[in-house]
């Protein structure tokens, strides 16, 4: 197989990770008899520095002609007082909105051998598999209108959540056919009793739910939701929701697995889907060889999967994982005593030996 993916490292961390994750590919390609080509693309903050701005066109244009794109991660501190237009972050907002994707999928998923490094009881956490599927591209992310302006003698700030019915039901939609390939379990989270939008949303998804008559659909209110999560996980197979309650729900599900170095995300929807870890920059631990790459090493086994159909290649990166965690070799932000402790580069090291 031929592919081309556009690589686009971004910040902090993010340069550390994905140069992990590419050498797993080619491990990987070489492994397999493929060829990956990879393209690479400036966001974030290494693209204000170069172009004067966070999303150049021709991130977009490479983008746009590949098989899927990889995403380390963008920002940091260096341009954290930067006008809202000209944040890193408006990269990533950009590129969900203009490659159409609209659906994120988060996995949170217990390595066996990480369960101790759960903050949470290893019978709380022991066996969670839950998949996080975020509406990516409406709400109060990006509703109008929205900005400051004065009010009564004082500056106020405003944002608008809105979805309309077509947004919630290709969501919901994604959410039911994840659902069909796992437990049948779709958990609907809004906040129904206080917001018109969540009202709006519960009714399409019930409505949607009709096109799937073998999974079954529960609702939940986010407040419950998070706690939830935190109280017994284990009753959550796929959990579906809008933007801003993703964008939290889908954090604190990452944080029952151990750390959040360890969590992989795919954004679908549009024709070229792009992979990414759920983390930041890390601008704490950037350029000290100290991040987990295995975020962004699951990430690109997830591309493999969703986007080429290498099934085969993605077990063998998920396998690789699975056996280096359990040979007790560990990067700092899931170390616990009388484990190996490794740095982003022997890690990554680790996991191409175990391929
Ligand atoms: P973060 O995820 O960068 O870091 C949170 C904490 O987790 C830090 O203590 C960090 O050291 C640790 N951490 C994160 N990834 C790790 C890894 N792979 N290995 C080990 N430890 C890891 O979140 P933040 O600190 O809130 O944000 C930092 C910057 O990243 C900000 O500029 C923020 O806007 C940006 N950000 C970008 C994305 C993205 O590009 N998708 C996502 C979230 C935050």
């Amino acid at each position: 197989m031929n592919k081309k993916i556009t690589v686009i490292p971004g910040d902090g961390i993010g340069k550390e990770v994905v140069e992990g994750a590419l050498q797993v590919l080619n491990v990987v390609a070489k492994k397999f008899s493929h060829q990956f080509e990879y393209e690479f693309a400036l966001a974030g903050g290494a693209a204000l520095d170069a172009a004067g701005i966070p999303l150049p066109e021709a991130t977009l244009t490479s983008a746009r002609s590949s098989d899927a794109v990889l995403l380390g991660a963008v920002g940091g501190p260096k341009w954290d007082a930067n006008p809202q237009h000209l944040k890193p972050e408006r990269a990533l907002l950009g590129l969900r909105k203009e490659l159409g994707l609209y659906a994120n999928i988060r996995p949170a998923k217990i390595y066996s051998a990480l369960v101790d490094a759960s903050s949470l009881k290893k019978e709380v956490v022991e066996g969670v598999d839950i998949i996080v599927v975020r509406e990516l591209t409406g709400g109060l992310y990006f509703g109008k209108p929205s900005g400051f302006e004065q009010r009564n003698g004082e500056e106020v700030g405003f944002n608008t959540m809105l979805y309309s019915e077509s947004e919630v039901r290709r969501i919901a939609r994604s959410a039911f056919e994840i659902a069909r390939k796992r437990s049948k379990k779709v958990c609907s989270v809004d906040k129904a009793n206080v917001l018109e939008t969540s009202q709006l949303w519960r009714k399409v998804v019930i409505e949607s739910a009709k096109e799937f008559p073998d999974v079954e659909l529960s609702h939940m209110y986010v407040d419950n939701c998070s706690m939830q999560l935190i109280r017994n996980p284990k009753q959550f197979d796929v959990i579906v929701t809008e933007n801003l309650f993703g964008d939290i729900l889908s954090d604190e599900a990452a944080m029952l697995t151990g750390s959040i170095g360890m969590l992989a995300s795919a954004s679908l929807g549009g024709s070229v889907a792009m992979y990414e870890p759920v983390h930041g920059s890390a601008p704490d631990i950037a350029g000290q060889n100290k991040a987990n790459p295995i975020a962004t090493i699951a990430s690109v086994a997830m591309m493999l999967k969703y986007s080429f159909g290498l099934s085969a290649e993605s077990d063998a990166i998920e396998n690789a994982i699975e056996k280096v965690l359990s040979a007790g070799f560990r990067t700092g932000d899931i170390h616990t005593e009388g484990m190996t402790l490794l740095g982003t580069k022997e890690m990554t090291a680790k996991i191409i030996e175990s391929i």
